[in-house]
């Protein structure tokens, strides 16, 4: 009878702990989040106003109907865009009601460049039907009148109260806004409802609009998402350059 094979053990045994054990790579420095401090918060708004001293809504309109209207095609879309597509929409729907009776393939084609096309001019005409059913044309100034409109969220509300009617129940929370306000160390958070609100504490009531809109241009202009211009940036001594 042969001699039986030795089986090998199923399972290797462990190696032996190196002499050099991997040490973990060091962690990359990151800079240091600063505390938004109400001196450096105040600081950070009165240069923005220095540099900006009247900021205005980039979307061009003549009326809340207009704005309303320029709001909901700029969502995935910039302003510059909008704002060469919104003169033959108004041209040819001048308000509610001409808006409310138009046909959907004809909106389409006018806000075809915006982007989501089809949704918008389905969101433009449902919400124009609304503003002359149960407003008579005119757009509410209220907060729970706007987010009963078609295709309206907390932000075009925002928008839309802030410059036509002055009136702020928040900070306008779009890319640029929740950007730098990371970068500024101002929030940690990403979901704009949780950023909007800490930026609330943070920033004067009188100043939610224009600030909401500083931000906007500054981050189009300088603070861009990909490569931010801190060199010639007027906030670069105030700026712990969160994440950049
Ligand atoms: S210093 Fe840099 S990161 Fe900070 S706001 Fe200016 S451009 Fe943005």
């Amino acid at each position: 009878m042969p001699p039986a094979k030795r089986s090998r053990p199923r399972s290797p045994s462990p190696r032996p702990a190196s002499p050099h054990p991997a040490s973990p790579r060091p962690a990359r420095p990151r800079p240091e989040r600063a505390a938004p401090d109400a001196q450096r918060v105040a600081a950070v708004l009165a240069a923005l106003a220095e540099h900006d001293p009247e900021p205005r809504c980039a979307l061009e309109h003549a009326s809340p109907f207009e704005l309303l209207v320029a709001t909901i095609l700029s969502a995935q879309c910039t302003d510059a865009r909008v704002n060469q597509t919104t003169p033959a929409l108004f041209a040819r729907y001048p308000d509610a009601r001409a808006l409310a009776d138009a046909e959907q393939e004809d909106v389409e084609e006018l806000v075809r460049s915006t982007g989501f096309f089809r949704n918008k001019a389905k969101n433009l005409r449902a919400m124009a039907r609304r503003l002359v059913d149960a407003y008579g044309g005119a757009v509410p100034r209220e907060m729970e009148a706007l987010l009963t409109l078609p295709g309206v969220a907390r932000k075009t509300a925002n928008v839309v109260r802030g410059e036509c009617f002055g009136l702020a129940d928040g900070v306008v929370v779009d890319t640029h806004v929740g950007r730098l306000a990371r970068r500024l160390g101002f929030t940690s958070q990403s979901d704009p409802v949780k950023v909007e609100r800490e930026l609330m504490e943070l920033v004067p009531r009188e100043q939610w609009i224009a600030f909401g809109h500083r931000l906007i241009r500054h981050g189009r202009a300088i603070c861009n998402a990909r490569k931010p211009a801190c060199e010639r940036c007027h906030l670069v001594d105030l700026c712990p350059r969160v994440d950049v």
